[in-house]
C-alpha cells in the first residue's frame, strides 16, 4: 500500500573541499590542493543511505539549475533514490566551502542557496509523496516553517523522524510529532539549554522526552546510542571498528533507524541496526561514498 519506505525532506549541498597546509587568516590568501566536489547535505545523505540499504526512498528537496544540482540528482539516482520530488531552480544549489588542514581541522562556509527556498507550498504540492510514504524524516538545513508544514501534511498512520541539525528551538507542534527525535550531544545541549548542564546522556533523553516527542534517541559516536520512550531508557552498544572518517555517520544512522522502524522493528532493535550502519559508515572516507549496503552491514 505504501510506494516508499522512506520520504526524506531536507537539504542537498555540493561540498567543495580543498586541503591546505594552513587555513587562511583574515585578508590572507593561501594555496591549496586540488578541489574535490562531493554530493552532501543532510537530506541528500539520508536518502542515499536509506536507498543503499534497500529502502524504497524518495527525496523532497530543492537544488539549483546548475552543475552542482545535476551532480546531486545523479548521485541520488545512482543510489536508487526516486527524485520525482526534487525541485530545480529558484536559487543556486546549496554549497559548503570547506578547507581542511593536515590535522583534520576545517573551516566551513555554507551557502544554503536553493535549500532556503524549499517552501511550505512545495510541501503541500508534494501531498502524493506524503500519502504514499510509511516514514517521513527531516532535518533543519531547510526553513523551519517548511518542517512545520511537513508535520501538518503527515498521512494518517505514517511516522515522523527528526534530526534537529543544525539545532534551534522547536515549536511544540513539531516536537509532538517526533517518533523519535534523534540528537547528538551538541544538539541535546542546545535544545535543553541550562537544564542540560551537569546531566548525563540518560538524563538528556528523559528531559527531551518531557518536551513532547513520543520517543528520543541520543547518538554518542563511538559509544553507540541510547533510546528513550515511555517505558524508559535503553543503551544501544556500538560496534567496534577502526574509524577513519566520521563525516555523515549521523545521517546514515538516522536513515537506517527510520527504515527499520517503518519495517516494524522496536525502537531499541532499530537503533541497534542503525548503530551497525553508523559504524560501517565511519570505516570509509566521505559521507555518501561511505554508506554501506545491507549485505555490508550484515558482514560487519
Ligand atoms: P555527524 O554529525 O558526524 O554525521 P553525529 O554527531 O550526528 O554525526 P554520531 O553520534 O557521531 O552522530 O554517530 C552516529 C552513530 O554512528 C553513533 O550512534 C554510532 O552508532 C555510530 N558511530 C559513530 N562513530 C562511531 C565510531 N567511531 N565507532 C563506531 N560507531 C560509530
Amino acid at each position: 500500500m505504501y510506494d516508499y519506505d522512506l520520504l526524506v525532506v531536507g537539504s542537498a549541498n555540493a561540498d567543495l573541499v580543498i586541503g591546505v597546509e594552513r587555513r587562511p587568516a583574515a585578508g590572507e590568501t593561501v594555496l591549496g590542493g586540488d578541489l574535490a566536489v562531493h554530493p552532501g547535505g543532510k537530506g541528500a545523505n539520508q536518502a542515499v543511505a536509506a536507498a543503499r540499504l534497500g529502502a524504497r526512498t524518495a527525496l523532497l528537496a530543492r537544488v539549483g539549475d546548475d552543475a552542482h544540482g545535476r551532480l546531486l540528482l545523479d548521485s541520488q539516482r545512482a543510489s536508487g533514490v526516486d527524485t520525482v520530488g526534487v525541485l530545480v531552480g529558484g536559487a543556486p544549489t546549496g554549497v559548503a566551502l570547506i578547507t581542511v588542514d593536515p590535522s583534520g581541522d576545517n573551516s566551513i562556509v555554507v551557502s544554503p542557496g536553493a535549500n532556503a527556498r524549499l517552501a511550505p507550498a512545495d510541501v503541500r504540492a508534494a501531498v502524493s509523496l506524503f500519502l504514499t510514504s510509511r516514514v517521513v524524516s527531516a532535518q533543519l538545513e531547510i526553513p523551519l516553517e517548511t518542517v512545520v508544514e511537513v508535520v501538518r501534511n503527515l498521512a494518517e498512520g505514517s511516522r515522523f523522524v527528526l534530526n534537529p541539525s543544525p539545532p534551534r528551538p522547536l515549536p511544540t507542534e513539531v516536537l509532538a510529532a517526533c517518533d523519535p527525535l534523534i540528537v547528538n550531544e551538541h544538539e541535546a545541549r542546545v535544545l535543553l539549554g541550562d537544564s542540560a548542564v551537569g546531566e548525563e546522556p540518560e538524563d538528556w533523553a528523559r528531559l527531551l522526552l518531557a518536551k513532547g516527542p513520543r520517543s528520543v534517541v541520543v547518538t554518542l559516536g563511538a559509544e553507540g546510542a541510547l533510546v528513550c520512550d515511555s517505558s524508559g531508557v535503553t543503551r544501544v552498544p556500538s560496534v567496534k571498528v577502526d574509524a577513519v572518517d566520521t563525516t555523515g555517520a549521523g545521517d546514515a544512522f538516522t536513515a537506517a533507524l527510520a527504515w527499520k522502524l517503518g519495517a516494524g522493528s522496536a525502537l531499541a532493535d532499530a537503533a541497534a541496526y542503525a548503530a551497525r550502519v553508523g559504524a560501517a559508515a565511519v570505516t570509509k572516507r566521505g559521507a555518501q561514498e561511505s554508506y554501506p549496503t545491507a549485505s555490508e552491514v550484515d558482514a560487519l
